[in-house]
């Protein structure tokens, strides 16, 4: 099911024609009204006119988080206060907040590209969408909330906390869908198995999930534990919020980004060069639509490829792969990269281990240290001596082997690890503190 059959199956030329016209336009938009565009345009000496085909996308300059945060609160908007309807803001947990506004029309646009998204995950007017990303600042709630109620699907706002009376109301409503972050799900999962509530007994049947790093295996526990499809939606606040791109439930291979309204480039994080189709490295997106804050050429620090064969969906648009991980998350340890994501796909594939980790990272002398702190299986107990030692050994090998570096391990005992309401907290880094 599409939803929007014309634009999404749209053939690649013509895709690309729209696309042009539209950056053509976003190009003139911010260089008229945006004071910080206008003076990067104008250092690397290009002007809206030079953008005759697609490729020249690379001649402009990009756009950094920080260019958001020098620019608080509003520098960087490219219409008139009256016109911005929404203000949402990024957390800021390093440094400042950004702050992102939305026209009527961006609210509008953001709802029916939610809706493909929807839809995208198999759902339709007729389901209930239980909504537990977080309202407010943060994007994902009132995004998913727009996009289900476009869709025409009955809405239930639970947002995000009180974890006991969202497994009842998941029990009692009869959701079919639910979005969250994966790491909260696994948390109602947990919670609903202590209140003696049986997910694969409940109608629910597909989850939408998002707006932080998750592997496979992790969508294979959470598919299996609950009896549900288990989907990757993502986005990020800068340039929209959820609904950037999402996974069909036909393949389940890659996110479609939505391309008639985001241009997306794939480039080296260290050079800053165009990589060929394919290849792995940053994504960089140009917003083609946006009115209240268009962005030129964002550097969203996500790793990621981009996959342009046609998916069995019918979609012609774009397909990224799962995210690996952020540059700026990557953790270098002795030299060696390591994403969080990699630790984790180990994790779940050693039995006996729980899918609620940590990494921590310091610094012992001048040397880095890496520890993982997992918990054990609720079924598994800390005086089985032997077993755990065994099992320490063997994760301690695996991550050597596959990650080429060395861990400390340390088992932990079920319900220590701090459960997130949100985004979970994987990587702590004590280094330079
Ligand atoms: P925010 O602006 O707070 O919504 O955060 C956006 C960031 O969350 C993105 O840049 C990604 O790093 C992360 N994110 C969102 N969706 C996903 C996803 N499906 N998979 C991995 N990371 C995601
Ligand atoms: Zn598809």
């Amino acid at each position: 099911m599409i939803y929007d059959v014309d634009l999404e199956t749209l053939p690649r030329e013509e895709l690309e024609a729209l696309q042009l016209k539209r950056l053509k336009s976003v190009c003139e938009r911010v260089y008229a009204n945006v004071p910080f565009y206008r003076r990067s345009f104008d250092e690397l000496g290009v002007s809206p006119a030079d953008i005759r085909s697609l490729k020249d996308v690379s001649k402009l300059p990009f756009t950094k988080k920080q260019d958001l945060r020098d620019n608080y609160p509003y520098g960087m908007f490219a219409v008139p206060a009256e016109n911005v309807v929404r203000i949402h803001a990024s957390s800021g947990t390093t440094g400042k907040a950004t702050v992102v506004g939305y026209t009527q029309r961006d609210v509008d646009n953001w709802a029916t590209l939610m809706a493909r998204c929807f839809m995208c995950a198999g759902a339709t007017r007729k389901d209930l969408v239980h909504n537990a990303y977080g309202y407010g600042l943060f994007t994902g709630g009132l995004g998913a909330h727009y996009g289900a109620e476009r869709l025409g699907a009955t809405t239930i706002p639970v947002s995000g906390g009180a974890t006991k009376r969202q497994v009842q109301l998941l029990r009692d409503f009869g959701a079919t869908v639910i979005c969250s972050t994966p790491s909260y799900f696994l948390f109602l999962l947990e919670t609903a198995e202590q209140e003696g509530i049986d997910f694969k007994s409940l109608p629910l049947r597909v989850g939408i999930f998002g707006a932080e790093p998750w592997s496979d295996e992790m969508r294979r526990e959470i598919e299996e534990r609950a009896n549900i499809k288990a989907t990757n939606v993502y986005g990020l606040s800068e340039v929209m919020g959820p609904g950037v791109s999402m996974e069909c439930l036909e393949a389940q291979k890659g996110m479609h980004i939505f391309e008639d309204h985001f241009l997306p480039e794939i480039i080296d994080p260290e050079t800053g060069e165009t990589l060929p189709p394919g290849e792995t490295g940053e994504l960089v997106l140009t917003t083609l639509t946006k009115e209240a804050i268009p962005l030129i050429r964002y550097r969203t620090r996500d790793i990621t490829s981009l996959d342009y064969t046609p998916c069995r969906c019918g979609r012609t648009h774009v397909r990224m792969s799962r995210i690996k991980g952020r540059s700026d998350d990557m953790l270098i340890i002795r030299g060696v990269n390591v994403f969080p994501s990699q630790i984790e796909s180990i994790l779940l594939e050693t039995p006996g281990l729980s899918p609620h980790y940590q990494i921590i990272v310091n610094r012992e002398g001048n040397l880095d240290v890496l520890e993982v702190q997992v918990e054990v299986q609720e079924e598994m107990h800390l005086d089985e001596i032997k077993r755990l030692q065994s099992l320490e050994r063997n994760l301690q090998k695996t991550i050597k082997e596959f990650l080429g570096v060395t861990a400390k391990i340390k088992l932990v005992e079920h319900q220590t690890i701090e459960r997130s309401q949100g985004k979970a907290k994987r990587v702590v880094d004590l280094r330079g503190k």
